[in-house]
């Protein structure tokens, strides 16, 4: 093995799961290609699994030591195709000896950078690059079940993968029994011998329970069902589902680890011999990204842990701030005492992310809306997890088509808020809510 150094960094023993990555098990021919001839030395971050710190694999975790022309950042490889030289060429692809890009569709080397930079972050053998989350969380049910199979999923839940399982999978034969968020006594009477998957987001979104992963996986492991977990709010820096047992973490790359409110992507982890089917259908359903969608992806994650430390501390103090203000009814956010699921959560995570869920005192939803539209820093947007601080009211955003009984049975409250903590300054932003919250008073 090769000894590497990344200024006083020694990277003979960088970083997690770096050597099981896609781009690092290849085999090559043209030396002059550096990329598509990564072996595990080759990699910035190759050697034993000894886990590095975050900020460590956010810079150099997946990446080639050494690029194409020397370039320090990995190019922008835009081609939809990949061309042979020979027919020998094509049959050392074909017949396995070689592996290398062939098609657009079933990967490119930007692709193949970012996803073993997120299998490392997540400590996962493999991950698989969608053009969203939701393209991530279709690809895995579509290739995991079949017409007669059920899955058994924690009620509180992103809306759409909620309205996919119900209205579209529905169509092909599978059956979704929802049960009450944390209630493992319900999910295993729900249980039965048709049943393929469980599914669970942690925290979820806009309620932010947060689950028990140990428990989870194990009546997953105890059943011989599958687990999934959408780790999408808490992210690889906060939470670690692998760790506990469970086979599928998903996240909406569109958020925290893109950050930047300047992209979509979505990415299934776990091993790979789990993984290689899904990579198969993906194959076909053609859900990818672009190179230069994948390049910024890349360059957002380089300040992911850095990011990450600034929405904790933002979403704690944010939290703290709303808790004690006299115009606040309720405020949800794990990382506060008053929290549910506040023990679980102190158990699990390193820290409990910037998205906070409040309701106002007194308020009905057009009330509530006035302290939306009060706000000058936070825009008025969907999504979380960017450097833009935005807010939102769940009735009037995701929930608008709804009744009010199944907004009732979703937990979705008229005076209810959203807010998701960008990187600002903290007083900034509760200088803010503070003079929303009294403007919208007067
Ligand atoms: C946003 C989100 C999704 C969907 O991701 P897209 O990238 O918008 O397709 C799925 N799950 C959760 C928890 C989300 O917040």
């Amino acid at each position: 093995m090769k000894t590497n150094s990344i200024g006083s960094v020694d990277t003979t023993d960088l970083l997690t799961c770096v050597s099981a990555a896609p781009s690092s098990s290849r085999a090559t021919s043209d030396p002059e290609n550096a990329l598509s001839g990564a072996t595990s030395s080759d990699t910035a971050t190759a050697g034993s699994p000894m886990p590095r710190g975050a900020s460590t694999q956010c810079v150099h975790g997946g990446e080639l030591r050494q690029k194409s022309e020397g370039a320090i950042a990995t190019p922008i490889y835009s081609a939809s195709t990949f061309t042979f030289e020979s027919t020998d060429q094509l049959l050392d692809f074909v017949e396995g000896r070689q592996q290398r890009e062939e098609y657009a569709r079933y990967g490119n080397p930007n692709e193949k950078v970012v996803e073993a930079k997120l299998a490392a972050l997540e400590g996962a053998e493999d991950a698989i690059l969608y053009s969203s989350g939701m393209a991530a969380i279709v690809g895995l049910l579509m290739s995991r079940l079949s017409a007669g199979d059920e899955i058994v999923f924690f009620d509180q839940c992103y809306h759409r993968s909620r309205e996919f399982c119900s209205k579209h999978l529905a169509r092909f034969g599978v059956v979704t029994r929802q049960v009450p968020t944390g209630d493992f006594a319900a999910m295993e009477a729900a249980i039965n011998s048709k049943t393929k998957l469980l599914v669970s987001e942690s925290p979820t979104n806009p309620h932010l329970t947060c689950v028990d992963l140990e428990q989870f996986a194990a009546i997953g492991k105890a059943h011989e069902v599958e687990t999934l977990i959408d780790a999408t709010l808490a992210t690889p820096f906060n939470l670690k589902p692998i760790d506990y047992g469970v086979d599928y973490v998903l996240h909406s790359a569109t958020k925290y680890l893109g950050g930047h409110n300047d992209l979509l992507a979505g990415v299934i982890c776990g091993r790979r011999e789990l993984l290689d089917p899904i990579r198969a259908l993906r194959g076909c359903l053609g859900s990818v990204s672009s190179p230069h969608n994948l390049y910024l992806l890349e360059r957002g994650l380089k300040t992911f842990a850095l990011r990450m430390a600034r929405h904790n501390d933002n979403g704690l103090a944010v939290a703290q701030f709303l808790e004690n203000h006299p115009r606040i009814e309720r405020v949800f956010y794990p990382g506060l005492a008053s929290h549910p699921t506040h023990a679980i959560a102190s158990q699990q995570m390193r820290g409990f992310g910037g998205l906070i869920t409040f309701t106002v005192k007194d308020a009905d939803w057009k009330a509530s809306s006035r302290v939306v539209d009060a706000a000058r820093l936070a825009r008025i947007a969907p999504s979380l997890g960017g450097v833009e601080s935005l807010i939102e009211q769940p009735l009037v955003m995701s929930y608008f088509s709804y009744s009010p009984e199944e907004r009732a049975s979703f937990g979705i409250a008229d005076n209810m808020i959203r807010f998701s903590c960008g990187i600002e300054d903290p007083a900034d932003l509760i200088a803010d809510l503070d003079q929303a919250l009294s403007a919208a008073d007067e």
